[in-house]
C-alpha cells in the first residue's frame, strides 16, 4: 500500500483501477483493515449514493418476499446482497443491524434512509458490538437509531412463534440461518424424545416439540436463553424442559446415567474463533460429536452444526466422522447443509458460507 492509499480516510468510496489503468469498479477502502477493499460494484462509473443503497435494499427485499410469507428473516447478508460488512435482520417492524466495516459505517446515514424508504420499520437497533469492528478501527456500541424496543421481540419461523432478546441476546437476537435445518430436525422428531444442546432461545427445541416429539429437553448455560425458550414453548402450547448446564458436562452426566434420546441436536457457538484456534476448535467438534452420538438411541437422529467461518465443510465433516467412529456409531448422513436462503453466499467468496450442519441417522 503506498502513502497515498494509507492517507485515504477509512471507509471512503474509491474507484478501483488496475496497474494498466483499467477501471475495475467501485468499493469502500479502509487502510487500517486486513481486507482493505470491499467491492460495491463492478461498474466503475456508478455513484454510491442514496439511489444505489436503496436499490440494493429493494432487490434484497424482493428476494425475501419471494422466499418467505412472513416478514421474519435476514434482509441483508453482507457481500452476497451487495453491501459488504452489513447485516440486517428483520423481526416484522423491528430491524437489527450489524455494521461490521468502516465502509458501511460511513454509509450508515444512507442505509438508514433506504431502510425507511423500503421497509419503514417502527424501530431500528444498531447492534454494533461485534469484536470484528476493532479490526476495522471502529468502536463498539449498541444504540437505537429509531424508536424503542420494549422487552423481547416476537418472531415466527416455520410456523412457530418465538421471542428474541435483540439488545441483550447473541448477535442480533435470533439465528435465522438454521431455519431449514430446524425444519429438517422437526421432520424426524414426531414420536421421539429430543434433546437440544446449546439451545439458545429454543429454535430447534420448540419446533421439534410442535412437530410431535414426546419429550423435549433444552440445555444451555444461559438462564436468559432458557427463559426465552420456555416462553416460546408456552406461546406455541408445547412443553420444553429447560436445563441450565455446561453442554459437555451434561452430555457426560446423561451418558453415565444411561439416558438416550431419539433426536440429539448440538449447535454450539463458534469453537474456532480465529485461524489460530483451528486445531483446538476442530477437536471440540470431534468431542461434541462423540459425546452427542453416545446419547442417540439406535435408529435415532443426530444434528451437529458449526457456525465457525474458519473451519471448512470438509474439515468439519472429518471431525464429525472421527467423533462418530470414536463413539463406535455408524449410520447415514441425511443432510449436509448450510444456512437458509436468506443468508446467500457470494459466488466468489466461498468463505461467506460459514454454517455447516449435518443430520444423520445412527444405527
Ligand atoms: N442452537 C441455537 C444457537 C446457539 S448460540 C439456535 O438454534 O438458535 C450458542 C448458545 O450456546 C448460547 O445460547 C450460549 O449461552 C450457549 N453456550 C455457550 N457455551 C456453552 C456451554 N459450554 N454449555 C452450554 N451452553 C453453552
Amino acid at each position: 500500500m503506498d502513502a497515498a492509499a494509507k492517507a485515504l480516510s477509512p471507509g471512503g468510496v474509491v474507484t478501483v483501477i488496475d496497474a494498466g489503468g483499467e477501471r475495475l469498479g467501485v468499493g469502500t477502502f479502509n487502510p487500517h483493515s486486513l481486507i482493505g477493499l470491499r467491492l460495491l460494484s463492478r461498474d466503475a462509473e456508478i455513484a454510491i449514493d442514496q439511489a444505489f443503497v436503496t436499490a440494493q435494499l429493494t432487490r434484497a427485499l424482493a428476494l425475501r418476499d419471494l422466499l418467505y410469507a412472513r416478514p421474519f428473516y435476514r434482509l441483508i447478508h453482507a457481500e452476497a446482497d451487495g453491501l459488504p460488512g452489513l447485516i440486517v435482520d428483520r423481526y416484522g417492524d423491528v430491524v437489527a443491524l450489524q455494521v461490521n466495516t468502516a465502509g458501511m459505517e460511513a454509509l450508515l446515514p444512507l442505509i438508514l434512509d433506504a431502510l425507511e424508504a423500503v421497509v419503514a420499520p417502527a424501530a431500528i437497533l444498531l447492534k454494533n458490538d461485534s469484536p470484528v469492528r476493532r479490526l476495522e478501527g471502529l468502536d463498539l456500541y449498541d444504540r437505537m437509531a429509531k424508536g424503542e424496543i420494549e422487552g423481547p421481540v416476537a418472531l415466527e419461523e416455520n410456523g412457530a412463534r418465538f421471542f428474541a432478546d435483540l439488545a441483550g441476546g447473541q448477535k442480533t437476537g435470533w439465528f435465522y440461518d438454521q431455519r431449514d435445518n430446524r425444519a429438517a430436525v422437526a421432520a424426524v422428531a414426531a414420536g421421539r424424545s429430543v434433546i437440544d444442546f446449546y439451545s439458545y432461545a429454543g429454535g430447534f427445541a420448540v419446533q421439534a416439540a410442535l412437530a410431535g416429539a414426546t419429550r423435549v429437553v433444552a440445555v444451555d448455560r444461559s438462564e436468559g436463553a432458557l427463559i426465552l425458550a420456555s416462553r416460546s414453548a408456552e406461546a406455541n402450547g408445547v412443553a420444553v424442559e429447560p436445563v441450565r448446564a455446561e453442554a459437555f458436562a451434561e452430555m457426560e452426566r446423561l451418558a453415565a446415567t444411561g439416558q438416550r434420546f431419539g433426536v440429539v441436536v448440538a449447535d454450539p457457538p463458534a469453537f474456532v474463533k480465529s485461524k489460530k484456534d483451528l486445531a483446538a476448535g476442530a477437536k471440540g467438534y470431534r468431542k461434541m460429536t462423540r459425546l452427542a452420538a453416545g446419547l442417540v438411541e439406535p435408529g435415532g437422529f443426530l444434528l451437529v452444526a458449526s457456525c465457525s467461518h474458519h473451519i471448512s465443510p470438509d474439515a468439519f465433516a472429518e471431525e464429525v466422522r472421527h467423533g462418530l467412529s470414536t463413539a463406535g456409531r455408524g449410520g447415514r448422513i441425511l443432510r449436509s447443509a448450510g444456512a437458509a436462503a436468506d443468508h446467500p453466499v457470494h459466488p466468489f467468496l466461498p468463505e461467506s458460507a460459514y454454517l455447516k450442519a449435518m443430520l444423520l441417522q445412527l444405527d
